[in-house]
């Protein structure tokens, strides 16, 4: 597989597709648990089962690749495990959709057959994010996947439901909880997306029941919901209304009578009529002031799985029913304002935008809904959960996140983990038929199909389960009824919520409720990197659940990632039309690249930038090494054996000076890995290899290149030139498998496996060790001497620039040092200097003074000289200059006259007057520039 030359150009994709290959086929991304050794292991957060790759996931998996390749080079007995999630509702919805395309509803279907189809669809569709990752690079093990769905994590889903249950920590409860009329399931707090929505507020008149003239005033923005009203509420110290606290309101439209009551949380003294009405079945508020009452007040819901207005609503008036029944809440809003209006209930209405809660799947507008759920008892599993972040065995970074963490976990609600759909893990509770009278079986509207195919209705089990029925809660089905024997069981409809399982995750996928060796050797994993929106969602209860199950927390380190947002830093969104496919990008400019760029901008705490164009950039960066590479290998012989004695020290300046460079970056680049600062890694190897290793020492090696076959010095060179790049190489290759891989292989084969600390034989370089920095080998004095070199040399080249002086022409230059130890310094690399920047003549001196008509350039510790006599014709040049200044002195008025009209700022687009702002700029420093070229001419 060993090319021994590079192709002029780096063609990323197929040299991608023939390492990953490579890799995979010698099995390096998989872990042995029985090898022992120090381990690293981190589990993948794991992407929908439906999803397919963007560029959250690529930064995501990116960062996990670097620390797993970075950790499997150090020796560490590495460990990532991958999976797919699968997604309840948003698998359910996929596939129902496919199956409307069919004209097949999923009712008619059935629950066994539709389960097949999901399956079906997953074999089929599932597979899709995952090859996405490897184009990635990830080198996760590939023969661990997991499935949430899998037999092995279904069964830790039962034990730990079990369990829990057991233990009194899930319960079964009758609740207020949202309820998204479209997916007809029931979601968690956090599962509701808030939006602030343009709507009405309605002043309806209640007229008390002993004098019909007297009436209270309540708003609403949503008055149909009055239909289920059982109290009025108004504040006890109130001295309007206090005394009318047990008296009762005659409900308009309705026969019913309603309780005046005191409620000083629910009403507010200082805000609006001073009385509230009270809608305990639709209101989590309402629901919470009708539990304080004593006796709690009755619940009345009005609407059905669908949101929509049901037939048998008690007490109301028999017209009414006719107008509204089985109709929408939303178009019985306005039915019913339009009765209370004429029967001269409304007092006014006036516009008023408030906050409503959609679905997060289907954005959907939620309705709350009284149903019975099962639900974690959350405080007790908390507790534990905060302790551990306060004590720091479980550390956040950045930091700030952990206060994000307490906040959520001191104020946790508890968990409604039942969803009313059909795919994920079926409930592990029965009910005997024969016991329980109480099962109530009521069908639901078959899903319905609209125009266009859009669904019209979702989820709903076919099935409900009363409040007061007991469930046989166990690991494995019941035959028969404990209790009386009975066969005729049925199981509990609903399915759990899909952070259920993803909860279990970190010891799930390895192997629990088993003792295995995979959990004695990985568990607790070492870090998981994530992004904040999941900290509640997921990581919170990860933490909970493997304190509970484990006994052990399930991570070290959780690495909150940033958000990857376009140029201009705004969300990423198809209707914006902004969005970046990885895909794409990894296409046009390598995987390499594109992950060099996201770890480039993975700053903590703050959102990644990105654009085509940076990516770009770093495609450049991939061509620089590419190239230099290319020099090195026309320079060495692939026979070569690297001067063992050499390696640390060369023969020259510029060899220790590389040298000690590269231990400095390689140092920096263990620290800024150890502390998740990804940023600080990329630029630390960017810099390093651009600017010094390939701008400065392969100028600097040339001349000894040049030398003699055999010599001392050329071997040097060439020793120090292949270490350095190999070395470089290793450090790079967590952020660039590939490239890194490819040039790696066709250095000589000593140099690959002779190297400090080498391992694999030169196999592979992700097999091969991790560099670590020689401290012996860095040397500042050195590092200072060599910048003073190079800072003269760019002094005179930048006068060579300025001054317009031919790239051929030998010139004479002086440096006038501020110590006889800088000048004693110089005078030693005085050939460096003379070489780089062409000259005829360099003297260094205390005592040097600035000859008439020089050029001077000035760095620490000295100035520079360049005499410009001869060089060219002072007069013609003193014309030139003069003639360049005017004419950008011209160009400097014009775009400061634009800029200072008012007229122009305020009316052209903001990216016009920056730009032409920034102009004015770059002509501004043009002109110091050549006023400074003017003066140095005198
Ligand atoms: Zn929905
Ligand atoms: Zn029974």
């Amino acid at each position: 597989m060993s090319v021994k030359e590079l192709p002029k150009a780096y063609e990323p994709k197929s040299v991608e597709e023939r390492w990953y290959a490579f890799w995979l086929e010698k099995g390096y991304f998989h872990s042995d648990e029985n090898a022992g050794g120090e381990p690293f292991s981190i589990v993948i957060p794991p992407p929908n089962v439906t999803g397919s790759l963007h560029i959250g996931h690529a930064l995501n998996s990116t960062l996990q690749d670097i620390l797993v390749r970075w950790m499997r080079m150090s020796g560490r007995n590495t460990l990532w495990v991958p999976g797919t999630d699968h997604a309840g509702i948003a698998t359910q919805n996929v596939v129902e959709r496919q199956l409307i395309k069919e004209h097949i509803d999923r009712h008619a279907l059935g629950r066994e057959k539709f389960i097949e189809k999901v399956w079906e669809w997953k074999k089929v569709y599932g597979g899709r994010i995952i090859s996405q990752l490897k184009r990635l690079g990830a080198s996760c093990d590939w023969q661990r996947e997991r499935f949430t769905m899998d037999a092995g994590l279904s069964r830790a889903v039962r034990e730990v439901f079990v369990t829990l249950y057991e233990e009194e920590l899930i319960y079964r409860g009758e609740r207020l909880i949202n309820w998204c009329p479209r997916c007809h399931t029931a979601l968690s707090d956090i599962e509701v997306e808030h939006e602030d929505e343009k709507g009405k507020l309605y002043h309806i008149a209640y007229p008390l029941s002993h004098d019909h003239n007297i009436r209270l005033t309540v708003a609403t923005t949503r008055p149909e919901t009055m239909l289920g009203d059982t109290a009025v509420a108004v504040h006890p110290l109130d001295p309007r209304y206090k005394d009318l606290i047990g008296k009762t309101i005659d409900l308009p439209l309705t026969t019913r009578r309603i309780p005046i009551i005191g409620d000083s949380v629910l009403v507010d003294l200082e805000f609006g009529t001073g009385a509230v009405k009270v809608t305990p079945a639709h209101d989590f508020n309402d629901y919470e002031a009708g539990q304080r009452q004593i006796p709690p007040l009755p619940l009345i819901s009005i609407l059905n799985e669908k949101a929509e207005v049901v037939p048998d609503i008690p007490d109301i008036k028999p017209d009414v029913r006719k107008q509204i029944a089985w109709k929408p809440a939303k178009k019985v809003r306005g039915i019913v304002v339009e009765m209370i209006k004429e029967q001269g209930f409304l007092v006014k209405t006036e516009d008023h935008s408030h906050s409503i809660g959609k679905c997060y799947r289907c954005k959907t507008v939620v309705e709350p809904r009284l149903s019975p759920q099962w639900f974690v008892k959350t405080v007790p599993l908390a507790e534990p959960a905060i302790k551990v972040v306060e004590e720091g065995k479980v550390q956040f970074y950045p930091k700030g996140w952990e206060n994000t963490y307490f906040d959520w976990m001191r104020n946790i609600k508890d968990w409604c983990i039942s969803r009313q759909i059909w795919w994920g893990h079926r409930i592990p509770a029965w009910y005997c038929k024969r016991c329980d009278d109480g099962i109530l079986e009521t069908s639901i509207g078959v899903g319905a199909v609209g125009e266009e195919g859009a669904l019209l209705s979702g989820g709903g089990n076919i099935t409900t389960i009363a409040i007061n029925a007991k469930p046989i809660v166990q690991r494995e089905e019941p035959r028969k009824c404990p209790h009386c024997g009975s066969t005729e069981l049925i199981q509990d409809p609903d399915v759990l919520d899909t952070w259920f399982s993803s909860a279990l995750w970190p010891f799930s996928t390895l192997g629990w409720p088993d003792k295995t060796k995979e959990l004695a050797s990985y568990y607790p994993t070492s870090v998981l990197v994530t992004s904040f929106d999941i900290i509640f969602f997921w990581v919170a209860r990860m933490i909970m659940m493997g304190l509970h199950s484990m006994k052990e927390v399930p991570f070290r380190h959780v690495y909150i990632h940033a958000l990857v947002r376009d140029a201009e830093g705004l969300k990423m969104s198809k209707s914006k039309g902004n969005v970046i496919d990885p895909l794409v990008m990894i296409d046009q400019y390598g995987t390499d690249a594109f992950r060099f760029t996201l770890t480039a901008f993975a700053a903590q705490g703050r959102d990644i930038k990105m654009s085509a164009e940076r990516i770009e950039g770093y495609r450049n960066f991939a061509n620089k090494i590419w190239n230099a590479s290319r020099f090195v290998l026309m320079n060495i012989e692939q026979d070569f054996v690297p001067n063992a004695e050499l390696l640390t020290k060369g023969t020259s300046l510029a060899d220790r000076w590389i040298l000690s460079r590269l231990n400095t970056m390689s140092k920096d680049v263990h620290t800024a890995l150890a502390e998740y600062r990804f940023n600080d890694v990329a630029s630390s190897l960017y810099q390093f290899i651009w600017h010094e290793y390939c701008d400065w020492y392969l100028e600097l090696s040339k001349p000894a290149l040049n030398q003699e076959k055999g010599s001392t010095s050329r071997s040097a060179a060439q020793t120090v030139l292949a270490h350095v790049l190999e070395t470089s190489l290793r450090l790079l290759h967590p952020i660039m498998p590939f490239i890194t891989e490819e040039i790696w292989q066709t250095l000589p084969e000593k140099v690959r496996a002779q190297g400090p600390g080498a391992r694999g034989n030169g196999e592979s370089i992700m097999i091969s060790s991790y560099p670590i920095a020689d401290e012996k080998v860095i040397n500042a004095e050195i590092e200072q001497d060599m910048q003073m070199v190079m800072d003269t040399i760019l002094a005179i080249r930048n006068i060579r620039g300025e001054m317009n002086i031919a790239p051929s022409m030998q010139i004479n230059a002086n440096v006038k040092v501020e110590t006889e130890e800088l000048g004693e310094h110089l005078q030693k690399s005085a050939s460096y200097v003379m070489t780089l920047s062409r000259l005829k003549e360099l003297r260094i001196g205390v005592d040097e003074k600035k000859p008439k008509s020089a050029a001077t350039g000035v760095i620490k510790g000295a100035e520079v000289y360049v005499p410009l006599e001869g060089l060219l014709d002072l007069t013609q040049e003193r014309d030139r200059l003069q003639k360049e200044i005017a004419k950008i002195s011209k160009d400097i008025d014009i775009f400061s006259k634009k800029l200072l009209n008012k007229d122009f700022v305020d009316k052209a687009p903001k990216a016009v007057v920056e730009k032409d702002t920034a102009k004015l700029e770059e002509f501004k420093v043009k002109r110091d520039k050549l006023e400074q070229s003017l003066k140095m001419l005198d």
